[in-house]
């Protein structure tokens, strides 16, 4: 998008990263001042999708509104909030400097289901620094030469001075996933490979938003929580008021370990990635032993430390209503989860459907 006068915006650019090259920028038609931007926002403070923000600015600045929405619009609504939004790719920043620009933060970086650089086919980093400000991609780019060194998001929560790495193999399984869901976002139908059928995306997307609530589930005291969070076992408790709000905080947390277990879960249900022994990404996660070695038929049971009344619930709005073909491609799992209830296995829900005509 070009605004006469005014810097181009990146493809796939934040608002606010626009704004803050903008407002670094001599003689525009009119000065760009961050803080004069910010006053168009509520308290929720949304500075990137907010489409009121964005028309209140483009008021101010007389920018044309609906260019301004559609350039910045999200692919997708599964977007991490504002504070979490604190993970990028190194390697993007980089080459926008080497392009002779300031860095630009990407709107593919603020996706719940998106924790890998589909260009550089590297695990996003995750930036320290908590509050949000409209120059986060110029010093994410400043500290990145530091944060490499002792990179946040791999330190090892067993034991704090051990930093992991996700191993390749599971970037490439993980990423499979991740493109799907993209894909699945943009279009009605999509192919996943293998099965050569397409499949309705919603379909696809309720199937994978199951396994996200599931397995990104903080660990509260007293309950079960998410295979994702294994990791975490030695961190403080989170204390949410009830089921509902930590169901919900699960999915708007940038941790990019939980995120890239949760697609290579999806990848294995979904047949994207290889039907695999889970023991490969060992190296990269912290397991539970109870995973190892286990099918998609085992992963389907394993769901059920979570199996909870609201679960229950939440897994029938959002599995049971697929089509047939979609159901029967994820049967295996579908029979994991009947080993505990049994109405959720794929001869069951036909039998209903069947029943009620
Ligand atoms: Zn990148």
């Amino acid at each position: 998008m070009k605004i006469n006068g005014y810097p181009k915006c990146e493809p796939d650019e934040c608002f606010s990263s626009w704004i803050y090259r903008a407002s670094m920028k001599q003689q525009l038609p009119r000065p760009i001042h961050v803080e004069e931007v910010m006053e168009c926002f509520d308290y929720t403070q949304d500075y990137d999708f907010s489409v009121i923000g964005l028309a209140k600015v483009a008021a101010r600045y007389s920018f044309d509104v609906n260019q301004l929405i559609w350039y910045f619009r999200p692919e997708s609504m599964w977007i991490l909030p504002c504070r979490e939004r604190q993970v990028y790719c190194v390697e993007c920043l980089k080459s926008d400097i080497a392009a002779g620009g300031l860095p630009c933060w990407r709107k593919s970086w603020c996706y719940l289901y998106a924790p890998i650089c589909p260009v550089h086919r590297i695990v996003l980093t995750r930036m320290d620094q908590l509050d949000f400000k409209f120059d986060k991609a110029w010093s994410a780019f400043s500290n990145s030469d530091e944060w490499s060194r002792h990179v946040e998001s791999c330190r090892n929560l067993q034991s704090p001075l051990v930093y992991n790495s996700i191993g390749s193999k599971a970037i490439r399984f993980a990423l499979k996933a991740q493109d799907l869901i993209r894909r699945a976002h943009k279009e009605e139908r999509v192919e996943i490979y293998g099965a050569q059928i397409k499949f309705d995306s919603v379909d696809v997307l309720n199937l994978c938003a199951f396994v996200f609530n599931h397995v990104l589930y903080p660990r509260r005291p007293g309950v079960y929580y998410g295979m994702g969070r294994y990791r975490e076992y030695k961190m403080p408790l989170s204390r949410f008021p009830d089921q509902d709000s930590a169901l919900r905080a699960g999915c708007e947390d940038c941790d990019v370990f939980a995120r890239v277990f949760a697609l290579l879960l999806i990848g294995l249900i979904l047949g994207v990635s290889p039907s695999q022994s889970l023991l490969d990404f060992t190296d990269s996660f912290v397991i539970p032993f109870t995973m190892q070695d286990v099918d998609i038929k085992g992963i389907g049971e394993l769901f059920h430390a979570l199996w909870i009344k609201d679960f229950q619930i939440l897994a029938r709005y959002q599995l049971c209503d697929s089509s047939e073909a979609f159901l029967r491609h994820i049967r295996l799992f579908l029979a994991g989860l009947s080993e505990h209830v049994r109405s959720f296995s794929y001869e069951n829900i036909m039998k209903v459907r069947f029943a009620e005509g």
